[in-house]
Parts: C-alpha cells; sequence; structure tokens
C-alpha cells in the first residue's frame, strides 16, 4: 500500500506529466501554424510520450491501492518567439520534471518504498534522455540560426520522428 504522501506526490506527478503533454502540444500547433510540419511531428510525438508517462504513473498508484485524482490542467503558452525558444523552454521544463522525478525518488528511499523507488528508475533514465535531445536541438538551432535551408533540413529530420509507447507500457 502507497503512503498518502507519496500518493499524493504521485498524483501531482500524473498532473504535471499532462500538463507537460499539454505544453508540447501547444508547441505543436504554433509550430504547425508557422509552416514547420515536421518540427510539429516532433512535439506531437512529445506529447504522446508524455500522455504515455501520466499513464504510467496512473497505472502505478492503481497496482498498489491507491487512487489516481485528475486534478485541472493549468494553462500553457501558445507561442514562441522562435523554434529556439520552443526548445529552450523544452530543456528548462523538463529539468524541473527530473527535479520532481528526483525528489519522488528520496521520497521513496526516505518511506523505504522499494517498489516505488524500483518504478522510479525508469523515469531517472529516461529524463537523462528527454534533457540530452533538448539540448541537442538548442545546439543544431543556435547553428543554423535563421538559414533556410538549415531550418528546411532539419525540419525534415523532425519530421521523420514516430512514435512509440515506452517500454513500461510495452511490456504489459
Ligand atoms: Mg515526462
Amino acid at each position: 500500500m502507497l503512503s498518502k504522501d507519496l500518493e499524493k506526490a504521485l498524483n501531482e506527478q500524473i498532473n504535471a506529466e499532462l500538463w507537460s503533454a499539454y505544453l508540447y502540444l501547444s508547441m505543436g500547433m504554433d509550430m504547425e501554424s508557422k509552416g514547420l510540419g515536421g518540427i510539429a511531428n516532433w512535439f506531437k510525438v512529445q506529447f504522446k510520450e508524455e500522455q504515455a508517462h501520466a499513464e504510467i504513473f496512473m497505472n502505478y498508484v492503481n497496482s498498489r491501492g491507491g487512487r489516481v485524482i485528475l486534478a485541472p490542467i493549468a494553462a500553457v503558452d501558445t507561442e514562441w518567439p522562435s523554434i529556439l525558444a520552443a526548445f529552450e523552454a523544452t530543456l528548462a521544463h523538463e529539468k524541473k520534471v527530473t527535479a520532481m522525478i528526483n525528489n519522488l525518488y528520496a521520497m521513496a528511499e526516505a518511506e523505504k518504498d522499494y517498489a516505488t523507488r524500483s518504478m522510479l528508475t525508469w523515469f531517472v533514465d529516461e529524463q537523462i534522455e528527454e534533457e540530452e535531445t533538448a539540448q541537442g536541438y538548442i545546439d543544431k538551432f543556435k547553428l543554423i540560426g535563421n538559414d533556410g535551408m538549415g531550418i528546411y533540413m532539419l525540419d525534415q529530420e523532425l519530421g521523420s520522428r514516430t512514435y512509440t509507447a515506452p517500454s513500461p507500457l510495452a511490456s504489459e
């Protein structure tokens, strides 16, 4: 059985993952409106991944006899001044998520809730990848600046991203 503290913190994490999904969908819609269909695709895949993260947490809370409470999702920005700004906002947000995951991990450890700690390990690793990917695109978009051909090529590259369910869901 989950402690009440961890149940509450996991519910906050579910809300944060759904907020992340909403944020990336909004970025995708902004890119779409600017004719950047490939970058929009990348953010829409990100949107699906974040929903999957929320689902993993929801499944976990349910499996431990907890209760998932879906709270309202706060509003997100609707426009970013540049592609670079969107990826910088992505990295800043993922750093916050990493801090939340680390905090959950510390809570689980302090409570000697090893099942929760084990479940969180996947997210600890996932966050390394999330930050690394966002940083990678920040570097690339800085490099090309306002070069139209560079933007066109990166839009093509991001357009090739496809969604695959994260392993904790795929193995169910
Ligand atoms: Mg996430």
